[in-house]
């Protein structure tokens, strides 16, 4: 009897392209609102959860212009603020953002000063860097969003014994 009735049923796959309305309101939105909201809203910061507005407040992309992250691994890696990731914001020396003082083990006045003064200089000038981005009347290409790769010239004075 089932059997009957199945071949009197036109098979699935010619309905294919017919979606009555009541099947299209009811496409699970939720499936889909994760993927709009990384495309229109930009990312959420996974430490405080609220959304990073800005690339100049993007702890993301900031480690990508000093060369932590690459390219392919920018949209794959988790979003942050800025001040939500301290241990690397609290080396941005700026006007523009107000200072970050970290306690405990990654405190840079518990560090090697060396290591911070490179540190210091590194971050703070890819901070500047994503204002120029921000800033910049002509879109810059990504893979120009990088900052060049430190030389001895610009690092601090190493003590040059010998
Ligand atoms: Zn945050």
């Amino acid at each position: 009897m089932t059997l009957t009735i199945r071949q009197g049923i036109p098979p699935r796959s010619s309905l294919g392209t017919v979606i009555p309305p009541r099947a299209q309101a009811t496409i699970p939105i939720q499936t889909i609102e994760p993927i709009m909201a990384k495309c229109d809203q930009g990312y959420l910061c996974e430490s405080c959860g609220l959304e990073v507005t800005s690339i100049v407040d993007s702890d993301l992309y900031l480690r990508f212009v000093i060369g932590q992250l690459d390219a392919e691994r920018l949209h794959l890696s988790p979003e942050r603020h800025l001040r939500c990731n301290p241990s690397l914001s609290q080396y941005i020396a700026d006007a523009r953002f107000d200072p970050v003082v970290v306690e405990g083990d990654f405190d840079h006045r518990q560090l090697d000063p060396e290591f911070v003064a490179r540190q210091f200089d590194r971050i703070t000038r890819g901070y500047q860097r994503l204002w120029t981005i921000n800033e910049s009347p002509e879109p810059i290409s990504l893979l120009d969003y990088p900052i060049p790769d430190d030389d001895n010239d610009t690092a601090p004075t190493a003590p040059q014994a010998r």
